[in-house]
C-alpha cells in the first residue's frame, strides 16, 4: 500500500480514518498531534522548567525525545529528566541503563531517585511486608502511591514548574473507564491533559503531551524514530481490574474505530463540571510529612504505617 500522502511505502493504517501513512508521514502526523495537545492545554508556558519523569519504557523516552525536540531551542525553558529506581529485582534494570545512556546522548540532565533511598527499603521487599501486613492492598497500590510523592518531591526540590509523564491514550481511556465503572468520579477529577486538583505550591502539576496519541501509534514512532527503548512488562503486573477494562475498550475499538479518542473528548467536556463537584475542598498537610492531603495522614504515611516502615 502507498502513502495516503505521499508516494512512499505505507508502514501503518490509520483505521479511525482510514489513512495509511509512510514512515516521515506517519511521524509528522503523531508528533502534530503531540503538539497540538500541548497547545490546546497550555502544556508549555514561558519559563516553564519541565522534569520529564522516565522509567526507561516507550512512552516515557518518546515523550523525552519529544519534549526535547521542541523546547532545545527555546531558551526560556529548561527541562531535565528523573528516574525513579522503585527496585525490582531483574526488571528495568535494562531500561535505565538505556534511560541513563539516552539522557546523555540527548544532553539531558538526570536526577535518580530510589524507593531504598527515600523509603528504606526497595519495592520487592515493601511487597514482601505488605502481603503480610495487608492482602488486600495490591503491588502497583504500593508502587503508584510510592513513585508518585517520590516523582513530585524530587521534582519540587529540583525547582520543576511541570512534571511531564508518558501517559498515551490508552491509559488514560482506561483510567477514565475505570473510575466510571466504580464510580469514583473523585479521582476523575484528577485526570487530565494537565492534572492538578488544587493549586498548591506544594504540588507540581503533572502534564501529559502523549495523552492523544494510541499506545500502539507511541511503539511504532519508538521504533521508527529509533529512540531506544526497554519493552519488558512489569513482574508485577498481574489479572486486575484495570486489565479487563483494557480489554474491553480494546474490544470496542477493534470493532468500532475511534472508541478510545470517544473516551476521552466526552470526559473533557465533562471535566470542569467533575472538576467543580469533586475538587476545592481545604487541602491541609499532612500531621507526619507535611506533604499536601485533604485528610490527618497522606496516602504514603497511611501505606507506611501499615507497613510498620516509618
Ligand atoms: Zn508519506
Ligand atoms: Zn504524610
Amino acid at each position: 500500500m502507498k502513502c495516503s500522502k505521499c508516494e512512499k511505502k505505507a508502514v501503518y493504517y490509520r483505521k479511525f480514518e482510514g489513512q495509511w501513512l509512510c514512515k516521515n508521514h506517519f511521524s509528522k502526523i503523531v508528533e502534530q498531534r503531540a503538539r497540538k495537545t500541548i497547545r490546546t492545554n497550555s502544556l508549555i508556558e514561558h519559563n516553564d522548567r519541565i522534569a520529564v519523569g522516565i522509567s526507561g519504557g516507550k512512552d516515557s523516552l518518546t515523550m523525552l525525545y519529544f519534549l526535547n525536540k521542541i523546547t532545545k531551542r527555546r531558551k526560556d525553558i529548561s527541562l531535565f529528566a528523573i528516574l525513579i529506581d522503585e527496585g525490582i529485582d531483574g526488571y528495568r534494570e535494562h531500561g535505565r541503563k538505556t534511560a541513563i545512556d539516552y539522557c546523555e546522548k540527548l544532553g539531558v540532565t538526570l536526577a535518580i531517585a530510589s524507593f531504598e533511598q527515600e523509603y528504606g527499603l526497595p519495592l520487592d521487599k515493601i511487597i514482601k511486608i505488605g502481603k503480610k501486613t495487608d492482602k488486600a492492598v495490591k503491588a502497583c497500590t504500593y508502587c503508584g502511591v510510592f513513585r508518585r510523592k517520590l516523582l513530585n518531591d524530587t521534582a519540587r526540590e529540583l525547582g520543576a514548574t511541570k512534571l511531564a509523564i508518558g501517559h498515551n491514550l490508552d491509559d488514560e481511556a482506561q483510567a477514565i473507564m475505570a473510575n466510571n465503572i466504580r464510580g469514583d468520579l473523585m479521582r476523575s477529577a484528577r485526570l487530565g491533559a494537565k492534572a492538578l486538583v488544587i493549586e498548591d505550591e506544594r504540588l507540581i502539576p503533572r502534564i501529559k503531551p502523549l495523552r492523544d496519541i494510541p499506545e500502539k501509534e507511541v511503539a511504532l514512532f519508538t521504533m521508527i524514530n529509533s529512540i531506544p527503548a526497554d519493552f519488558a512488562e512489569c513482574p508485577y503486573a498481574e489479572e486486575s481490574f484495570r486489565w479487563s477494562v483494557r480489554d474491553m475498550i480494546n474490544t470496542m475499538e477493534e470493532k468500532y474505530p475511534g472508541t478510545k479518542y470517544s473516551i476521552v473528548r466526552t470526559f473533557d467536556n465533562l471535566l470542569p463540571t467533575i472538576k467543580e463537584k469533586y475538587t476545592g475542598g481545604k487541602i491541609g498537610a499532612c500531621k507526619r510529612c507535611k506533604e499536601p492531603t485533604s485528610n490527618d495522614l497522606c496516602k504514603s504515611c497511611i501505606l507506611r504505617e501499615k507497613l510498620g516502615i516509618l
